[in-house]
Protein backbone atom coordinates (compact mmCIF):
# COMPACT_ATOMS: atom_id res chain seq x y z
CA UNK A 1 0.00 0.00 0.00
CA UNK A 2 1.25 3.63 -0.75
CA UNK A 3 -0.47 5.28 2.23
CA UNK A 4 -0.66 8.96 1.78
CA UNK A 5 -3.81 9.57 4.18
CA UNK A 6 -1.36 11.02 7.26
CA UNK A 7 2.21 11.52 7.43
CA UNK A 8 1.72 10.08 11.18
CA UNK A 9 2.07 6.36 9.36
CA UNK A 10 5.81 7.11 9.25
CA UNK A 11 7.78 3.54 10.90
CA UNK A 12 11.33 3.75 12.68
CA UNK A 13 14.11 3.20 9.69
CA UNK A 14 16.35 0.40 10.43
CA UNK A 15 18.59 2.78 11.46
CA UNK A 16 16.26 4.50 13.94
CA UNK A 17 15.54 1.30 15.36
CA UNK A 18 19.73 0.62 15.99
CA UNK A 19 19.85 4.41 17.33
CA UNK A 20 16.59 3.48 20.13
CA UNK A 21 18.28 0.01 20.65
CA UNK A 22 21.49 1.61 21.40
CA UNK A 23 19.81 3.72 23.56
CA UNK A 24 20.89 4.13 27.47
CA UNK A 25 17.74 4.87 29.61
CA UNK A 26 16.33 5.76 33.29
CA UNK A 27 13.76 6.53 35.12
CA UNK A 28 12.35 9.92 33.33
CA UNK A 29 9.55 10.69 36.45
CA UNK A 30 12.69 10.89 38.58
CA UNK A 31 14.41 12.97 35.73
CA UNK A 32 17.03 9.98 35.45
CA UNK A 33 16.86 9.21 31.81
CA UNK A 34 19.93 10.30 30.09
CA UNK A 35 18.32 10.06 26.70
CA UNK A 36 15.14 11.63 27.67
CA UNK A 37 17.22 14.45 28.94
CA UNK A 38 19.46 14.99 25.92
CA UNK A 39 16.33 15.15 23.62
CA UNK A 40 14.90 18.23 25.74
CA UNK A 41 18.08 19.91 26.17
CA UNK A 42 19.31 19.18 22.61
CA UNK A 43 15.87 20.94 21.10
CA UNK A 44 15.98 23.65 23.68
CA UNK A 45 18.98 24.18 22.66
CA UNK A 46 17.83 24.47 19.19
CA UNK A 47 15.29 26.41 19.22
CA UNK A 48 17.35 29.18 21.66
CA UNK A 49 14.78 28.18 24.88
CA UNK A 50 15.46 27.98 27.94
CA UNK A 51 14.14 24.70 28.58
CA UNK A 52 12.17 21.68 27.01
CA UNK A 53 9.70 18.78 28.29
CA UNK A 54 9.36 15.19 26.17
CA UNK A 55 6.04 14.49 25.74
CA UNK A 56 3.77 11.41 24.31
CA UNK A 57 1.66 13.38 21.96
CA UNK A 58 1.24 16.81 20.27
CA UNK A 59 -1.98 16.83 22.08
CA UNK A 60 -0.64 17.18 25.33
CA UNK A 61 2.08 19.34 24.42
CA UNK A 62 -0.56 21.41 23.01
CA UNK A 63 -2.79 21.00 26.23
CA UNK A 64 -0.74 21.73 29.07
CA UNK A 65 1.00 24.97 27.02
CA UNK A 66 -2.73 26.25 27.42
CA UNK A 67 -3.32 24.95 30.84
CA UNK A 68 -0.24 26.57 32.14
CA UNK A 69 -1.03 30.13 29.71
CA UNK A 70 -4.68 30.49 31.62
CA UNK A 71 -6.81 30.49 34.31
CA UNK A 72 -10.58 29.03 34.27
CA UNK A 73 -12.65 31.40 32.29
CA UNK A 74 -10.05 32.64 30.16
CA UNK A 75 -10.46 33.25 26.47
CA UNK A 76 -8.71 31.71 24.11
CA UNK A 77 -7.97 33.21 20.34
CA UNK A 78 -7.18 30.88 17.75
CA UNK A 79 -8.27 29.93 14.24
CA UNK A 80 -11.39 27.82 13.67
CA UNK A 81 -9.83 25.13 12.00
CA UNK A 82 -7.05 24.32 14.23
CA UNK A 83 -5.60 21.32 15.90
CA UNK A 84 -6.15 22.90 19.53
CA UNK A 85 -9.85 23.68 18.89
CA UNK A 86 -11.10 20.87 16.43
CA UNK A 87 -9.20 18.26 16.97
CA UNK A 88 -8.35 17.71 21.19
CA UNK A 89 -11.45 16.77 22.09
CA UNK A 90 -12.67 19.90 23.43
CA UNK A 91 -9.41 19.85 25.82
CA UNK A 92 -9.07 23.71 26.09
CA UNK A 93 -12.75 23.74 28.12
CA UNK A 94 -12.00 19.96 29.65
CA UNK A 95 -8.47 20.82 30.67
CA UNK A 96 -8.22 24.21 31.53
CA UNK A 97 -11.94 25.67 31.87
CA UNK A 98 -11.48 27.74 28.61
CA UNK A 99 -13.30 28.91 25.72
CA UNK A 100 -12.40 29.91 22.04
CA UNK A 101 -12.69 32.76 20.37
CA UNK A 102 -12.07 31.29 16.99
CA UNK A 103 -11.47 33.27 14.01
CA UNK A 104 -11.97 32.44 10.36
CA UNK A 105 -8.50 32.46 9.04
CA UNK A 106 -7.18 32.57 5.25
CA UNK A 107 -5.92 28.84 5.21
CA UNK A 108 -5.59 28.64 8.82
CA UNK A 109 -3.85 31.27 9.37
CA UNK A 110 -4.95 34.65 11.22
CA UNK A 111 -3.65 38.19 11.00
CA UNK A 112 -2.62 40.63 13.63
CA UNK A 113 -5.64 42.57 12.75
CA UNK A 114 -8.16 39.80 13.28
CA UNK A 115 -6.24 39.02 16.26
CA UNK A 116 -6.69 42.65 17.69
CA UNK A 117 -10.25 42.93 16.99
CA UNK A 118 -11.26 38.98 18.81
CA UNK A 119 -9.27 40.68 22.27
CA UNK A 120 -11.34 41.86 24.52
CA UNK A 121 -11.62 44.40 26.08
CA UNK A 122 -11.55 44.33 30.08
CA UNK A 123 -15.33 44.37 31.06
CA UNK A 124 -17.43 42.32 33.83
CA UNK A 125 -18.89 41.06 31.23
CA UNK A 126 -16.51 39.22 28.76
CA UNK A 127 -13.73 36.63 29.83
CA UNK A 128 -10.05 37.96 29.78
CA UNK A 129 -8.39 37.16 26.70
CA UNK A 130 -5.13 35.79 28.03
CA UNK A 131 -3.27 33.68 25.03
CA UNK A 132 -3.25 33.76 21.34
CA UNK A 133 -2.45 30.20 19.53
CA UNK A 134 -1.58 29.86 16.03
CA UNK A 135 -0.38 27.05 13.57
CA UNK A 136 2.42 26.42 11.43
CA UNK A 137 1.99 24.97 9.22
CA UNK A 138 -1.80 25.24 9.27
CA UNK A 139 -2.99 21.18 9.07
CA UNK A 140 -6.62 22.41 7.62
CA UNK A 141 -4.86 24.89 5.36
CA UNK A 142 -3.30 22.44 3.73
CA UNK A 143 0.01 22.90 4.68
CA UNK A 144 -0.34 26.41 4.84
CA UNK A 145 3.26 28.57 6.37
CA UNK A 146 2.75 32.28 8.19
CA UNK A 147 4.54 35.02 6.42
CA UNK A 148 6.83 36.08 9.10
CA UNK A 149 6.28 39.40 9.02
CA UNK A 150 3.18 38.56 9.91
CA UNK A 151 4.15 36.63 13.06
CA UNK A 152 6.01 39.89 14.24
CA UNK A 153 3.20 41.70 14.34
CA UNK A 154 1.23 39.50 16.49
CA UNK A 155 4.25 39.36 18.57
CA UNK A 156 4.21 43.07 19.16
CA UNK A 157 0.70 42.78 19.50
CA UNK A 158 0.58 40.22 22.04
CA UNK A 159 3.44 41.71 24.04
CA UNK A 160 1.59 44.78 23.77
CA UNK A 161 -1.69 43.33 24.96
CA UNK A 162 0.46 41.16 27.88
CA UNK A 163 -1.44 38.02 26.05
CA UNK A 164 0.46 34.95 25.78
CA UNK A 165 1.70 33.32 22.64
CA UNK A 166 1.39 29.67 21.45
CA UNK A 167 2.41 27.98 18.84
CA UNK A 168 1.31 24.77 17.46
CA UNK A 169 4.01 23.76 15.51
CA UNK A 170 3.23 19.75 14.84
CA UNK A 171 4.59 20.34 11.58
CA UNK A 172 7.19 23.53 12.10
CA UNK A 173 9.97 21.42 10.54
CA UNK A 174 7.83 21.40 7.45
CA UNK A 175 7.80 25.38 7.72
CA UNK A 176 11.14 25.79 8.37
CA UNK A 177 12.39 24.01 5.63
CA UNK A 178 9.69 25.54 2.67
CA UNK A 179 10.40 29.07 4.56
CA UNK A 180 14.02 29.07 5.33
CA UNK A 181 13.69 30.20 8.39
CA UNK A 182 15.36 28.56 11.68
CA UNK A 183 14.44 27.26 14.89
CA UNK A 184 16.56 30.06 16.74
CA UNK A 185 13.95 32.82 14.86
CA UNK A 186 10.59 30.69 16.24
CA UNK A 187 12.45 30.56 20.01
CA UNK A 188 12.36 34.06 19.88
CA UNK A 189 9.02 34.76 18.99
CA UNK A 190 6.76 32.39 21.26
CA UNK A 191 6.15 32.05 24.67
CA UNK A 192 6.05 28.61 24.00
CA UNK A 193 6.23 26.05 21.39
CA UNK A 194 5.09 22.87 20.86
CA UNK A 195 6.86 20.13 17.83
CA UNK A 196 5.85 16.81 16.84
CA UNK A 197 8.78 14.18 16.37
CA UNK A 198 6.11 11.74 15.06
CA UNK A 199 5.15 13.32 11.74
CA UNK A 200 6.49 12.50 8.70
CA UNK A 201 10.11 11.97 10.33
CA UNK A 202 9.99 8.25 11.58
CA UNK A 203 9.82 8.46 15.17
CA UNK A 204 7.18 6.03 16.30
CA UNK A 205 6.02 8.24 19.82
CA UNK A 206 6.71 12.16 20.54
CA UNK A 207 6.57 15.73 20.87
CA UNK A 208 8.69 18.36 22.31
CA UNK A 209 6.84 21.64 24.67
CA UNK A 210 9.75 24.21 24.86
CA UNK A 211 9.53 27.95 26.86
CA UNK A 212 10.96 29.74 29.85
CA UNK A 213 12.66 27.21 32.81
CA UNK A 214 9.75 28.41 34.79
CA UNK A 215 6.99 27.85 32.42
CA UNK A 216 8.45 23.99 31.48
CA UNK A 217 9.17 23.29 35.32
CA UNK A 218 4.60 23.87 35.84
CA UNK A 219 4.58 21.97 32.51
CA UNK A 220 6.16 19.33 33.59
CA UNK A 221 3.82 19.06 36.91
CA UNK A 222 1.14 19.09 33.88
CA UNK A 223 2.51 16.31 32.35
CA UNK A 224 1.83 14.18 35.44
CA UNK A 225 -1.26 15.00 36.48
CA UNK A 226 -2.14 14.34 32.72
CA UNK A 227 -0.41 11.40 33.30
CA UNK A 228 1.91 11.70 30.43
CA UNK A 229 4.61 10.90 33.22
CA UNK A 230 6.91 8.04 31.08
CA UNK A 231 9.90 6.22 32.65
CA UNK A 232 12.04 4.80 30.35
CA UNK A 233 11.37 7.00 27.49
CA UNK A 234 14.56 7.25 26.52
CA UNK A 235 14.15 4.50 23.62
CA UNK A 236 11.27 7.09 21.89
CA UNK A 237 13.57 9.87 22.36
CA UNK A 238 16.52 8.27 20.83
CA UNK A 239 13.93 8.21 17.84
CA UNK A 240 13.05 11.62 18.51
CA UNK A 241 16.98 12.76 18.15
CA UNK A 242 17.68 10.37 15.46
CA UNK A 243 14.88 11.97 13.78
CA UNK A 244 16.08 15.77 13.97
CA UNK A 245 19.53 14.64 12.52
CA UNK A 246 18.62 12.59 10.12
CA UNK A 247 15.27 13.00 8.95
CA UNK A 248 14.29 16.94 9.25
CA UNK A 249 16.85 17.53 6.11
CA UNK A 250 15.16 15.97 3.78
CA UNK A 251 11.48 17.65 4.17
CA UNK A 252 12.30 19.27 0.57
CA UNK A 253 11.83 15.87 -1.01
CA UNK A 254 8.57 15.46 0.59
CA UNK A 255 7.36 18.85 -0.21
CA UNK A 256 8.64 18.53 -3.99
CA UNK A 257 6.10 14.94 -4.01
CA UNK A 258 3.59 16.97 -3.13
CA UNK A 259 3.97 19.62 -5.56
CA UNK A 260 4.03 16.79 -8.28
CA UNK A 261 1.30 15.63 -6.99
CA UNK A 262 -1.14 18.79 -7.09
CA UNK A 263 0.44 19.33 -10.73
CA UNK A 264 -1.14 15.96 -11.30
CA UNK A 265 -4.83 16.00 -9.51
CA UNK A 266 -4.88 19.81 -10.95
CA UNK A 267 -5.48 17.71 -14.75
CA UNK A 268 -7.67 15.18 -13.29
CA UNK A 269 -11.45 15.69 -14.42
CA UNK A 270 -12.86 15.02 -10.86
CA UNK A 271 -10.92 17.24 -9.38
CA UNK A 272 -12.14 20.93 -9.49
CA UNK A 273 -9.64 22.83 -7.71
CA UNK A 274 -6.45 22.25 -5.29
CA UNK A 275 -5.72 24.62 -2.46
CA UNK A 276 -1.98 26.03 -3.13
CA UNK A 277 0.75 23.52 -2.20
CA UNK A 278 3.40 24.85 0.55
CA UNK A 279 4.87 21.99 1.99
CA UNK A 280 3.87 18.64 2.37
CA UNK A 281 0.34 18.43 2.51
CA UNK A 282 -2.24 18.04 -0.59
CA UNK A 283 -5.80 19.11 -0.54
CA UNK A 284 -8.18 18.49 -3.57
CA UNK A 285 -11.66 19.72 -3.85
CA UNK A 286 -13.34 17.48 -5.86
CA UNK A 287 -16.31 18.02 -8.43
CA UNK A 288 -20.05 18.55 -7.41
CA UNK A 289 -21.18 15.08 -9.02
CA UNK A 290 -18.25 12.95 -7.34
CA UNK A 291 -17.58 12.20 -3.72
CA UNK A 292 -14.26 12.45 -1.82
CA UNK A 293 -14.85 8.35 -0.63
CA UNK A 294 -15.08 7.88 -4.57
CA UNK A 295 -11.72 9.05 -5.64
CA UNK A 296 -10.21 7.59 -2.83
CA UNK A 297 -11.92 3.91 -3.61
CA UNK A 298 -10.66 4.27 -6.53
CA UNK A 299 -7.28 4.86 -5.34
CA UNK A 300 -7.63 2.18 -3.58
CA UNK A 301 -7.71 -0.48 -6.03
CA UNK A 302 -4.65 0.43 -7.29
CA UNK A 303 -3.00 0.12 -3.65
CA UNK A 304 -2.80 4.23 -3.03
CA UNK A 305 -4.70 5.59 -0.34
CA UNK A 306 -5.72 8.89 0.33
CA UNK A 307 -8.09 10.60 2.93
CA UNK A 308 -11.43 12.09 2.21
CA UNK A 309 -11.44 14.78 5.29
CA UNK A 310 -15.01 16.22 3.89
CA UNK A 311 -17.76 15.20 1.44
CA UNK A 312 -15.75 17.02 -1.17
CA UNK A 313 -12.22 17.29 0.06
CA UNK A 314 -9.64 14.36 -0.41
CA UNK A 315 -6.30 14.91 1.43
CA UNK A 316 -2.90 13.67 0.55
CA UNK A 317 0.02 14.05 2.44
CA UNK A 318 3.93 13.00 1.71
CA UNK A 319 6.52 11.76 3.93
CA UNK A 320 9.39 9.50 5.01
CA UNK A 321 7.88 6.50 3.87
CA UNK A 322 7.02 7.79 0.28
CA UNK A 323 10.07 7.10 -1.93
CA UNK A 324 10.41 8.38 -5.69
CA UNK A 325 8.45 5.05 -7.51
CA UNK A 326 5.81 4.95 -5.41
CA UNK A 327 5.69 8.88 -6.33
CA UNK A 328 5.94 7.70 -9.87
CA UNK A 329 3.06 5.14 -9.45
CA UNK A 330 0.79 7.41 -8.00
CA UNK A 331 1.09 10.25 -10.35
CA UNK A 332 0.54 6.90 -12.86
CA UNK A 333 -3.08 5.96 -11.17
CA UNK A 334 -4.26 9.34 -11.42
CA UNK A 335 -3.78 10.36 -14.61
CA UNK A 336 -5.40 7.09 -15.40
CA UNK A 337 -8.92 8.02 -13.55
CA UNK A 338 -10.99 7.86 -16.43
C1 LIG B 1 -1.00 15.92 14.59
C2 LIG B 1 -1.15 17.29 15.09
C3 LIG B 1 -1.02 17.59 16.45
C4 LIG B 1 -0.73 16.56 17.52
O1 LIG B 1 -1.32 15.36 17.35
P1 LIG B 1 -1.04 14.07 18.23
O2 LIG B 1 -1.64 13.02 17.40
O3 LIG B 1 -1.69 14.27 19.52
O4 LIG B 1 0.44 13.94 18.38
C5 LIG B 1 -1.14 18.89 16.84
N1 LIG B 1 -1.35 19.87 15.94
C6 LIG B 1 -1.47 19.63 14.64
C7 LIG B 1 -1.67 20.75 13.70
C8 LIG B 1 -1.38 18.32 14.15
O5 LIG B 1 -1.50 18.11 12.84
Amino acid sequence: MIDLRSDTFTKPTPAMLEAMLQAEVGDDVFGEDPTVNALEEKTAHLFGMEAALFCPSGTMTNQIAIKCHTQPGDEVICEKTSHVYIYEGGGIAFNSGCQVQAIAGDRGRITADQVLYAINALDIHKPPTTLVSLENTANRGGGSCYDWAELLKIRELCTNQGLNFHLDGARLWNAMIAKKQTPLQYGQLFDSISVCLSKGLGTPVGSVLLGKSDFIKKARRMRKIFGGGMRQAGYLAAAGIYSIDHHVGRLQFDHDHAQQLADTLNKNKYIAAVLPVETNIVIGEIVSDFSAVQFTDFLRTRNILGMPIALQQVRFVTHLGINADMMSETLHAIEQMK
